[in-house]
Protein backbone atom coordinates (compact mmCIF):
# COMPACT_ATOMS: atom_id res chain seq x y z
CA UNK A 1 0.00 0.00 0.00
CA UNK A 2 1.37 3.50 -0.93
CA UNK A 3 1.49 5.91 1.95
CA UNK A 4 2.18 9.37 2.80
CA UNK A 5 5.72 10.12 3.95
CA UNK A 6 5.33 11.46 7.44
CA UNK A 7 8.60 13.71 9.22
CA UNK A 8 7.42 12.37 12.54
CA UNK A 9 8.85 14.52 15.78
CA UNK A 10 8.14 12.52 18.95
CA UNK A 11 8.83 14.62 22.64
CA UNK A 12 8.63 13.72 25.91
CA UNK A 13 10.32 14.17 29.35
CA UNK A 14 12.83 11.50 31.19
CA UNK A 15 10.59 8.52 32.10
CA UNK A 16 7.83 8.95 30.00
CA UNK A 17 8.67 5.72 27.68
CA UNK A 18 9.70 7.11 24.67
CA UNK A 19 12.56 5.41 23.87
CA UNK A 20 10.65 1.69 23.89
CA UNK A 21 7.40 3.62 22.18
CA UNK A 22 9.79 4.27 19.75
CA UNK A 23 11.32 1.04 19.18
CA UNK A 24 7.70 -0.73 19.40
CA UNK A 25 7.25 1.46 15.98
CA UNK A 26 10.67 1.03 14.63
CA UNK A 27 9.53 -2.80 14.99
CA UNK A 28 5.54 -2.81 13.60
CA UNK A 29 6.57 -0.38 10.70
CA UNK A 30 8.94 -1.37 8.50
CA UNK A 31 8.87 1.88 6.38
CA UNK A 32 9.93 3.75 9.13
CA UNK A 33 13.56 4.97 9.59
CA UNK A 34 15.06 6.58 12.88
CA UNK A 35 16.92 9.65 12.49
CA UNK A 36 20.36 9.17 13.84
CA UNK A 37 21.60 12.77 14.99
CA UNK A 38 25.42 14.23 14.78
CA UNK A 39 27.34 15.04 17.33
CA UNK A 40 30.92 15.58 18.70
CA UNK A 41 31.15 14.11 22.12
CA UNK A 42 33.08 10.67 22.26
CA UNK A 43 31.48 7.27 21.93
CA UNK A 44 30.48 5.51 25.42
CA UNK A 45 30.71 1.61 26.01
CA UNK A 46 29.19 0.03 23.02
CA UNK A 47 28.19 3.13 20.96
CA UNK A 48 28.55 2.79 17.30
CA UNK A 49 29.39 5.19 14.61
CA UNK A 50 26.20 5.51 12.24
CA UNK A 51 24.19 3.26 14.94
CA UNK A 52 24.06 5.39 18.02
CA UNK A 53 25.48 8.65 16.33
CA UNK A 54 27.18 9.73 13.54
CA UNK A 55 30.27 11.03 15.14
CA UNK A 56 32.11 14.04 14.06
CA UNK A 57 34.75 15.90 14.93
CA UNK A 58 34.53 19.62 16.33
CA UNK A 59 35.92 21.03 12.90
CA UNK A 60 33.73 18.58 10.49
CA UNK A 61 30.66 19.53 12.56
CA UNK A 62 31.38 23.21 12.40
CA UNK A 63 31.75 22.84 8.37
CA UNK A 64 28.28 21.35 8.23
CA UNK A 65 26.76 24.07 10.27
CA UNK A 66 28.61 26.54 7.76
CA UNK A 67 26.89 24.16 4.79
CA UNK A 68 23.70 24.53 6.01
CA UNK A 69 23.54 20.70 6.79
CA UNK A 70 21.54 21.09 10.17
CA UNK A 71 17.94 21.53 10.28
CA UNK A 72 18.83 21.57 13.70
CA UNK A 73 21.91 22.20 16.14
CA UNK A 74 22.37 22.47 19.84
CA UNK A 75 25.40 22.88 21.90
CA UNK A 76 25.32 20.72 24.97
CA UNK A 77 27.80 20.50 28.11
CA UNK A 78 30.30 21.38 25.30
CA UNK A 79 29.40 18.99 22.78
CA UNK A 80 27.51 19.62 19.51
CA UNK A 81 24.40 17.52 18.33
CA UNK A 82 22.52 18.21 15.75
CA UNK A 83 19.75 16.53 12.74
CA UNK A 84 21.10 16.82 9.56
CA UNK A 85 18.40 17.52 6.93
CA UNK A 86 19.94 15.17 3.73
CA UNK A 87 18.90 11.78 5.32
CA UNK A 88 15.52 12.98 6.03
CA UNK A 89 14.96 14.01 2.70
CA UNK A 90 16.46 11.22 1.13
CA UNK A 91 14.40 8.89 3.74
CA UNK A 92 10.85 11.17 2.48
CA UNK A 93 11.86 10.96 -1.50
CA UNK A 94 12.09 7.00 -1.27
CA UNK A 95 8.27 7.27 0.09
CA UNK A 96 9.59 5.71 3.62
CA UNK A 97 8.61 7.88 6.82
CA UNK A 98 11.46 9.51 9.61
CA UNK A 99 10.75 9.42 13.37
CA UNK A 100 13.01 12.26 15.39
CA UNK A 101 13.29 11.84 18.74
CA UNK A 102 14.01 15.06 20.27
CA UNK A 103 14.12 17.63 22.98
CA UNK A 104 11.59 20.25 23.34
CA UNK A 105 13.61 23.00 22.42
CA UNK A 106 15.40 20.95 19.81
CA UNK A 107 11.54 20.35 18.38
CA UNK A 108 10.98 24.08 18.52
CA UNK A 109 13.98 24.51 16.17
CA UNK A 110 13.04 21.69 13.41
CA UNK A 111 9.05 23.48 13.84
CA UNK A 112 10.27 26.73 12.72
CA UNK A 113 12.57 25.62 10.33
CA UNK A 114 9.52 23.60 8.87
CA UNK A 115 7.22 26.66 9.13
CA UNK A 116 9.59 28.57 6.48
CA UNK A 117 9.69 26.22 3.99
CA UNK A 118 7.77 26.14 0.75
CA UNK A 119 4.11 24.38 1.19
CA UNK A 120 5.53 22.55 -1.75
CA UNK A 121 8.78 20.69 0.50
CA UNK A 122 7.68 17.11 1.21
CA UNK A 123 9.37 18.01 4.81
CA UNK A 124 6.49 20.39 5.80
CA UNK A 125 3.83 18.27 3.63
CA UNK A 126 4.95 15.22 5.98
CA UNK A 127 5.70 17.09 9.27
CA UNK A 128 3.59 15.99 12.59
CA UNK A 129 4.33 17.05 15.84
CA UNK A 130 3.78 14.32 19.11
CA UNK A 131 4.21 15.29 22.67
CA UNK A 132 4.05 12.12 25.13
CA UNK A 133 2.84 12.98 28.37
CA UNK A 134 2.99 11.64 32.03
CA UNK A 135 0.14 10.20 33.52
CA UNK A 136 0.97 12.60 36.37
CA UNK A 137 4.03 13.86 38.06
CA UNK A 138 3.65 11.55 40.75
CA UNK A 139 3.52 8.17 38.63
CA UNK A 140 6.50 10.15 36.45
CA UNK A 141 8.19 10.08 39.99
CA UNK A 142 7.99 6.39 41.14
CA UNK A 143 9.18 5.38 37.24
CA UNK A 144 12.37 7.56 37.80
CA UNK A 145 12.61 6.25 41.17
CA UNK A 146 11.93 3.05 40.03
CA UNK A 147 14.44 2.78 37.14
CA UNK A 148 17.21 2.85 39.96
CA UNK A 149 19.41 4.44 37.67
CA UNK A 150 19.46 8.14 38.71
CA UNK A 151 20.64 9.56 41.75
CA UNK A 152 17.96 11.59 44.69
CA UNK A 153 19.66 15.01 42.53
CA UNK A 154 19.09 13.53 39.02
CA UNK A 155 15.65 12.87 39.66
CA UNK A 156 15.01 16.13 40.95
CA UNK A 157 16.45 17.48 37.84
CA UNK A 158 14.16 14.98 35.24
CA UNK A 159 11.27 16.32 36.94
CA UNK A 160 11.88 19.75 37.19
CA UNK A 161 12.89 19.35 33.47
CA UNK A 162 9.65 17.47 32.74
CA UNK A 163 7.49 20.15 34.18
CA UNK A 164 9.30 22.87 32.37
CA UNK A 165 8.67 20.50 28.77
CA UNK A 166 5.16 19.87 29.78
CA UNK A 167 4.33 23.44 30.09
CA UNK A 168 5.39 23.77 26.43
CA UNK A 169 3.29 20.63 25.21
CA UNK A 170 0.74 22.73 24.08
CA UNK A 171 3.22 23.50 20.63
CA UNK A 172 2.47 20.23 19.33
CA UNK A 173 -0.36 18.95 16.72
CA UNK A 174 -1.24 16.22 18.98
CA UNK A 175 -0.37 14.72 22.72
CA UNK A 176 -0.76 11.37 23.69
CA UNK A 177 0.01 10.53 27.38
CA UNK A 178 1.33 7.00 28.27
CA UNK A 179 -0.88 6.26 31.27
CA UNK A 180 -0.60 2.77 30.29
CA UNK A 181 1.97 1.37 27.41
CA UNK A 182 -0.17 -0.25 24.97
CA UNK A 183 -2.70 1.99 24.95
CA UNK A 184 -0.22 4.67 23.97
CA UNK A 185 1.17 2.61 21.35
CA UNK A 186 -2.44 1.91 20.06
CA UNK A 187 -2.93 5.36 20.25
CA UNK A 188 0.58 6.18 18.29
CA UNK A 189 -0.47 3.81 15.64
CA UNK A 190 -3.66 4.71 14.97
CA UNK A 191 -2.18 8.57 14.39
CA UNK A 192 0.07 6.94 12.57
CA UNK A 193 -1.97 5.25 10.18
CA UNK A 194 -4.65 8.15 10.05
CA UNK A 195 -2.01 10.64 9.04
CA UNK A 196 0.06 8.45 6.70
CA UNK A 197 -3.12 7.33 5.38
CA UNK A 198 -2.92 3.56 6.21
CA UNK A 199 -7.06 3.39 6.98
P1 LIG B 1 23.86 12.04 25.21
O1 LIG B 1 25.24 12.63 25.10
O2 LIG B 1 23.54 11.59 26.60
O3 LIG B 1 23.64 10.94 24.19
O4 LIG B 1 22.82 13.18 24.85
C1 LIG B 1 22.91 14.39 25.50
C2 LIG B 1 21.77 15.28 25.09
O5 LIG B 1 21.82 15.62 23.71
C3 LIG B 1 20.40 14.67 25.31
O6 LIG B 1 19.63 15.58 26.05
C4 LIG B 1 19.85 14.49 23.93
O7 LIG B 1 18.45 14.65 23.89
C5 LIG B 1 20.53 15.61 23.17
N1 LIG B 1 20.57 15.33 21.73
C6 LIG B 1 20.85 14.16 21.13
N2 LIG B 1 20.74 14.27 19.79
C7 LIG B 1 20.36 15.54 19.54
C8 LIG B 1 20.08 16.27 18.33
O8 LIG B 1 20.14 15.78 17.21
N3 LIG B 1 19.75 17.58 18.50
C9 LIG B 1 19.66 18.18 19.70
N4 LIG B 1 19.30 19.47 19.75
N5 LIG B 1 19.90 17.53 20.86
C10 LIG B 1 20.26 16.22 20.77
Amino acid sequence: MKTKPLFLVLSAPSGCGKSTLIDMILQEYCDIVYSISCTTRAPRGEEEDGLDYHFKTKERFEELIKEGAFIEYAKVHDNYYGTLKGPIEDVLAEGNSMILDIDVQGAAKVRDYVRKLPNTDPLKIGYVDIFINPPSMEELRARLEGRGTDSAEVIERRLANAEGEMARASEYMYQVTNDDLGMCYKRLCDLIDALSGRM
